[in-house]
């Protein structure tokens, strides 16, 4: 596949990343934006999306899908080109383009960026993994993590799992909502032969309306919740250790692992970037890195007095987009321009 040449290439679509989409717009560069996760967001839509913040700027509560939803608006008349489930992997400088840097994702993807933005938070969100005895007991591809569960649910309802004991392990609102997509299936002898969800404590962290649903589904004996720590599998089963010492094992066909994300720095430690505690330093003047054309905001970066709060990254990807311009258009002079009178950015923004 050829490479995608673009003046601007942002990793990470978390709450810097999507802001320094719209300051590189007002900037007149338009870019690509890549994110591991299938969605946009970062911590704020994946880690507590229903949880208000009570410190954005003129919005005096607002939860963590809805400032990634405006966010989202914010960007459209820039026409952003998403391309999300793609992990960064490799930044080297480009053989073709001198100056300019290749960026590659582990799913084959090549950019040919004049300027990147690592906005890549506290590191790649990766499903966290269940670490159990035996695992080479038990086929593989019986075991579903992270957004994968999220596409097998729709096909729970039309039978896919039907006879099947199904497992969920976790406590969140995927753990809750794959129980309750796998027993509510559109015809009854689509119905796996059982639903069973495991966490330690009989206590779950999801939306009311999906707790309730859960409540009567329980009632209902669809839903059964076994209480304790799984421990080993085998070819048709997965043990749990409870807190008093006891096990119990439960029929196995098909696991489901809920245990949220964790982040990983991955390969962005071998870039040749200046890290200190595993955070990239920055001038926080320009927010550059020590690789020429190559800004870091957000969590990711750091500098003296450095905050990890949205409203830093806002500032930070501000910044960031004026060093840019400079680089990008080095012709032009790179002049401060308020949005309420400028012509030129009122025709960007398209207003
Ligand atoms: C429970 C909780 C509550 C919080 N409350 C507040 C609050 O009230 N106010 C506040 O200001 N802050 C709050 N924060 C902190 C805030 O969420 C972070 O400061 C903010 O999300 C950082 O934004 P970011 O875009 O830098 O990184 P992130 O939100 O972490 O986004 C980074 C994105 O980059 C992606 N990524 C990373 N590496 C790669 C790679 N190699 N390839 C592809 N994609 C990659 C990740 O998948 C992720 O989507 C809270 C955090 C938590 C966990």
């Amino acid at each position: 596949m050829p490479a995608v040449e673009t003046d601007a290439l942002v990793i990470g679509a978390g709450p810097a990343g999507l802001f320094q989409v719209f300051q590189l717009g007002l900037q007149g560069i338009r870019c690509h934006v890549v994110d591991v996760l299938p969605q946009a967001g970062g911590q704020c839509a994946a880690l507590y999306p229903d949880k208000p913040l009570y410190d954005i700027p003129g919005l005096p509560h607002v939860t963590g899908l809805e400032l990634t939803q405006r966010l989202l608006e914010q960007v459209k008349p820039f026409a952003p080109q998403f391309h999300f489930e793609q992990e960064v992997t490799g930044l080297t400088p480009s053989p073709e383009a001198p100056g300019q840097w290749s960026v590659d994702t582990a799913n084959g993807l090549t950019f040919t960026a004049k300027t990147v933005f690592i906005a890549a938070g506290v590191g790649a969100f990766v499903p966290r993994a269940l670490v159990l005895d035996g695992e080479g007991a038990f086929n593989p591809r019986h075991i579903h993590t992270g957004s994968a569960i999220d596409k097998l649910n729709e096909a729970a309802a039309s039978g896919r799992f039907q006879n099947a004991c199904c497992v969920v392990v976790g406590n969140d609102a995927q753990a809750v909502n794959t129980a309750l997509a796998l027993a509510q299936t559109d015809a009854p002898s689509q119905a796996p032969q059982s639903v069973t969800l495991v966490h330690r404590k009989d206590e779950f962290d999801a939306p009311e309306p999906q707790l309730q649903a859960l409540a009567s589904w329980r009632a209902r004996g669809n839903i059964q919740v076994a209480l304790g720590q799984p421990v080993a599998l085998g070819a048709k089963q997965l043990q749990l250790a409870k807190d008093d010492d006891s096990e119990v094992t439960l029929p196995l066909d098909e696991l489901f692992v809920c245990l949220g994300l964790s982040p990983r720095l991955g390969r962005l430690a071998s870039w040749g970037l200046t890290l200190h505690k595993r955070q990239v330093t920055v001038d926080p003047a320009s927010m550059a890195t020590n690789l020429a054309g190559i800004y870091a905001i957000g969590d990711i970066n750091d500098y003296a007095g450095k905050r990890k709060l949205i409203v830093c990254a806002f500032h930070e990807a501000t910044l960031a987009a004026f060093a840019a311009a400079a680089r990008v258009f080095p012709e032009q002079p790179v002049r401060l321009e308020y949005t309420t009178t400028s012509r030129l950015l009122k025709a960007r923004l398209g207003v």
